[in-house]
């Protein structure tokens, strides 16, 4: 440790103390208000700058979102402004080097621009499906969206097929609704909460100041999770639960409380299609339909409302919503022409009949009279606990209510039961339990965020056929939306997928957040068509954003017999040198959050609470780093330069200068007063929600901590869906485009006329015939339970054991590993174990292993822990890198002794339906947590066929190192490994990194390395 004391004198050998509490720092001190982005939860913050240096973070005690909390991310977001990792140049692959090499020269913006405008002119003119823009975790996709719907290219999504997609559909077509940013539980009048499958990155502080002030307050926590940690190790209870089967304990919940008779009927009569009646009659175009009544008018034909009801009391059906008429909610009945029908409620009770308890116990690994306990608990807090808060309000029928009904449940589920091929499904389950409970929009319950709930379903619809997508002209529908039918999927005549990632197709029809994690698979085949270039913005696809990394890597370096890449032209825009920028062939380098502005927009993915819209903003605190340049400038830029129509003016000249003139001036109709932001507009800023451009908008929003509230009417904020006045609200601020009400889907009409088209009961659209099976299946008007896909294909007596993901709470996807601060809590990754199943598989604690999955295999070091059901493993997700980047010395702990566990996850899957995705076949989510693996001691012989094709074992089943690998590859070390490249021209120095034999030490005292100076050292012993 020598060198270490010594380099530490030599640092403050000119006699400075390291820290003087009470002395007046020394510089000027400025302190800016912005907004956080080291993750997604976007609390305000106070950043101190001293002589142009970030030097502290804190939270902003007057932001209304984190009233000051901050995280330990967030407060490190002074060393991402320093991180070695830092892009700061546009780059471009050297001509003769090899894609993947990293081997990169500078070039000019000028020259980047003039790249991209003359591909993309070319492309726009002659074949625009063969651009692709996906990005990440970014809060931009009202502008990413624009930008590829004015290209006229369907090939546009985000990184929601591979996060939580299906926690948003399956909540959103049948509630329109969904968590986080969308609606949330009501802690500050719940009474009990139960967290399903929830990691601690999505709405953190806020969730964990209430779940704070709700402990206190006396309330119950129950959390089930296959993992005890983070927001379940605060649970009173924790119940352990086997993965990818939630589905079934909701299912078996829900057989209970029918059974039982405990939920909420008037809810469910009035506010759900629960007692509308369907027809029951195999064979007929129209079975499994809602039965309509002629009489009644048909004011929305997505979601219409002309249904009937069964007056039990008269014994005849009526009129849906008549005035005095208790419907029968159970029951199947004869219409008077003769139509056999039964009310939804019924098929409900039916499907649920044999889900019971027992059943659940079976595959969930939850005891069947805890799970009947936990039922009997649910309606307690619901029914038992309820009380009528003093709310006047009035119902979409006319109907004046004094008071609304509190329901003290409230639920919060993510990814841990999204990110699952049975996934919609089982988030249908839940949606419905919550919506038996009538906990939906209520006092203690779950509430709607404006702008939701939308429609069921919301009304934006994608281009639908080749006439939509046109040389030089903006596509006609959206790269995205939400299909009623099978006329609103993105396929042609033949029934061939229309998109890159086949989103919308048969295969993935509800796929509202596009498939980002087939992209590359898909281009590489030429399947369904090649294409020319992806630009990739903040995505890590060649990493933890991929299943099958290793594959994904070769296909983006593969060629075609031309010598051409079978992708032929990759443009990344990252901060941060990564495993994706590696593969570039033109990088553009991104500011970081604190030196640009942003606008978290009603538009996309504002920050609304339950009691009104909230919208907030970024602006910067500090110049760029070197030329570093917004994506957000780089899209206006692009698109002034191709001209697209909501770019340019009449006489062909740009119209916005730059970003924050595109906010500002904006409008998503000539003359609608509708933009980006909500606050401060009109000529003079006095008005809020819709009002003409102001110019001061950005310096508004700037003297005001960076947000913007308007708070709703009180006779406004609670059942919202049915709230005549909130509908007519939500109108008039285009929150919505009709006012008519949501009518939750315990019965999926949606679901059931993808069933019939599959069945060949209806003229239209028909699924090709290897995929009729698998559409009717899936498109099953009622949440059923089935194994994921995988469990199918994997022989699960070999492959025992569930594997999964969490993101720590100190890290954000991959983003955070080149923060020196950060790193020192998680350099690198266990997989953590059950010590019984690791003593079964002859692993110490702390010994190495291999992990292996019919797909592939990873060396790494295991970790016991009891807090995790003993057929479960798991790991933090994306601390593992690749070495020597991500600003890291090649022999960093991350890619030493961290690995990734995508390694082993598939990308497609053997079925009778030809070889698909490995996602959800209802909205195409990534199945990435339902891989099935074993666990074997490092060392040992190995001798079975998960050895076969491994050309970097040895006779022992130990990798050998990889050529070129200066660390000679030993018993401490993880695999794969990957050969470091060497760090991108301009890639910021950061810090000082002093290095002795294997340890490395990057050091970083504020104000004595200054941005852009070069301080690297090398100090060997
Ligand atoms: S929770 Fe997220 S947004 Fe909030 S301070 Fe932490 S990192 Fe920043």
């Amino acid at each position: 440790m020598a060198w270490i004391t010594d380099r530490i004198d030599r640092i403050f050998s000119n006699g400075e103390p390291l820290h003087d509490p009470i002395a007046k720092p020394p510089g000027e001190v400025e302190v800016k208000s912005t907004t956080c982005y080291m993750c997604a939860c976007r609390c305000g913050i106070n950043v101190h700058v001293r002589d142009g240096e970030v030097r502290f973070i804190e939270g902003n005690p007057n932001h209304p979102l984190n009233h000051g909390v901050i995280c330990a991310k967030g407060s490190a977001g002074i060393m991402k402004q320093v991180s070695p990792a830092r892009l700061t140049q546009p780059l471009r692959r050297k001509p003769g080097s090899e894609r993947g090499a990293g081997e990169f020269e500078p070039i000019s913006w000028d020259e980047a621009f003039a790249m991209l405008e003359s591909r993309l002119r070319h492309l726009r003119a002659t074949d625009p499906k063969q651009f692709a823009l996906f990005t990440g975790r970014d809060q931009m996709q009202a502008l990413t969206g624009l930008f590829a719907r004015e290209f006229g290219t369907p090939n546009y999504a985000a990184h929601g097929g591979f996060c939580s997609v299906n926690m948003a559909a399956g909540m959103i077509y049948t509630t329109g609704g969904s968590f986080w940013e969308f609606g949330g539980p009501d802690l500050q009048q719940s009474k009990l909460f139960v967290m399903i499958g929830t990691a601690e990155d999505h709405h953190s502080n806020p969730l964990k100041m209430a779940l704070s002030d709700f402990k206190r307050a006396g309330g119950r926590f129950i959390s089930i999770n296959p993992v005890r940690t983070g927001y379940s190790a605060i649970a009173d209870e924790w119940i352990p639960i086997r993965p990818g089967t939630d589905g079934a304990l909701f299912l078996a919940i829900t057989h209970e409380l029918l059974r039982t008779g405990r939920f909420d009927d008037a809810f469910a009569a009035r506010y759900t299609n629960a007692a509308q009646l369907v027809r029951v009659q195999p064979g007929h175009p129209d079975d499994g339909m809602m039965v309509r009544n002629p009489a009644a008018p048909e004011v929305n034909p997505d979601a219409p409302l002309n249904a009937w009801w069964w007056d039990e009391a008269a014994g005849r059906p009526v009129a849906a919503w008549s005035e005095g008429v208790q419907p029968a909610l159970f029951g199947r009945y004869t219409m008077p022409d003769g139509t056999p029908v039964a009310t939804a409620l019924e098929l409900l009770r039916e499907r649920v009949a044999e889900c019971t308890p027992a059943w659940a116990e079976d595959i969930t690994g939850i005891a069947a009279s805890r799970i009947a306990q936990l039922a009997a608990e649910m309606a307690e807090a619901a029914l038992d606990q309820a009380f009528d808060l003093p709310q006047p309000w009035t119902d979409w029928w006319g109907r004046e209510h004094d008071t609304v009904r509190a329901r003290p449940l409230a639920f919060h589920a993510m990814r841990g039961l999204a990110a699952h091929s049975n996934g919609f499904h089982t988030i249908r389950a839940l949606a419905i339990l919550m919506s038996l409970l009538g906990t939906i929009d209520v006092p203690g319950g779950f509430r709607h965020k404006p702008p939701y709930p939308k429609q069921v379903p919301p009304g934006v619809r994608t281009a639908k056929s080749w006439d939509d997508i046109k040389p030089n002209t903006p596509l006609a529908g959206s790269p995205l939306g939400w299909p009623a039918g099978p006329g609103d999927l993105m396929v042609d005549d033949d029934g061939r997928p229309m998109r890159i990632d086949k989103a919308f197709s048969w295969e993935y029809p509800l796929a509202a957040h596009g498939l980002m994690h087939n992209v590359i698979t898909n281009a590489w085949r030429g399947d369904p068509y090649p294409i020319d270039t992806l630009l990739i913005f903040m995505s890590n696809m060649a990493w933890n954003s991929a299943m099958n990394t290793q594959r994904v890597r070769r296909m983006l370096t593969d060629k075609r017999a031309d010598g051409e890449h079978r992708i032929p032209f990759l443009v990344v825009c990252d901060a941060f040198h990564s495993e994706m920028t590696a593969f570039a062939d033109l990088v553009l380098p991104d500011t970081s959050y604190l030196e640009r502005h942003d606008a978290m927009s009603m538009l996309d993915r504002p920050i609304s609470e339950y009691d009104g819209a909230m919208d907030s903003v970024r602006v910067p605190v500090v110049p760029p780093l070197g030329q570093c340049k917004p994506f957000q400038d780089v899209l206006i830029e692009l698109a002034s330069r191709l001209q697209f129509p909501a770019f340019t003016r009449a006489d062909g000249s740009r119209k916005f200068k730059d970003y924050t003139d595109f906010i500002v001036n904006y409008e998503t109709a000539p003359g609608s007063g509708i933009g980006f932001l909500t606050g401060w507009r009109g000529a003079d800023g006095s008005k809020s929600l819709r009002g003409e451009p102001n110019p001061n908008q950005w310096e508004q929003y700037a003297k005001h901590d960076c947000v913007h509230f308007t708070p709703i009417p009180e006779a406004m904020r609670y059942m919202r869906g049915v709230n005549r006045d909130y509908l007519r609200y939500a109108k008039e601020n285009g929150w919505r485009k009709r006012d008519d009400p949501v009518v939750i889907a315990i019965y999926s009409e949606v679901l059931q006329k993808f069933r019939l088209a599959a069945q060949g009961q209806r003229p239209g659209r028909q699924p090709p015939a290897e995929l009729r099976e698998r559409v009717a299946r899936h498109g099953d008007p009622l949440p059923f339970w089935a194994p994921p896909l995988e469990h199918g294909a994997v022989d699960l007596g070999k492959f025992p054991l569930a594997a999964v993901t969490q993101r720590p709470m100190a890290m954000y996807h991959a983003w955070d590993s080149q923060n020196a601060w950060l790193r020192q809590i998680h350099g690198h990754n266990r997989l953590h174990v059950h010590p019984r199943t690791a003593q079964a598989a002859g692993i110490a604690d702390g010994g190495w292993m291999w992990v292996e999955s019919p797909w592939g295999r990873v060396r790494c070091v295991a970790q016991y822990s009891e807090a995790v059901e003993p057929g479960t493993v798991w790991t933090w997700n994306a601390i593992g890198k690749s070495s020597g980047l991500w600003g890291l010395h090649p022999h960093a702990d991350e890619s030493r002794r961290g690995f990734l566990l995508n390694h082993l996850i598939t990308d497609e899957l053997p079925g009778d339906a030809g070889t698909l995705s490995n996602s959800d076949p209802v909205t195409g989510q990534a199945g990435w947590y339902d891989l099935r693996v074993r666990l074997a001691p490092a060392g040992a012989p190995r001798d079975d066929e998960a050895m076969a094709g491994d050309h970097y074992a040895d006779v022992h089943g130990e990798p050998l190192p990889a050529a070129g690998d200066a660390l000679a590859l030993h018993s401490e070390t993880t695999w794969p490994r990957h050969s470091a490249p060497q760090p991108a021209p301009g890639q910021h120095p950061g810090m000082h990194r002093v290095s002795s034999g294997a340890a490395h030490v990057l050091q970083y005292f504020a104000g004595r390395g200054r941005r852009g100076k070069t301080t690297e050292q090398e100090t060997p012993t």
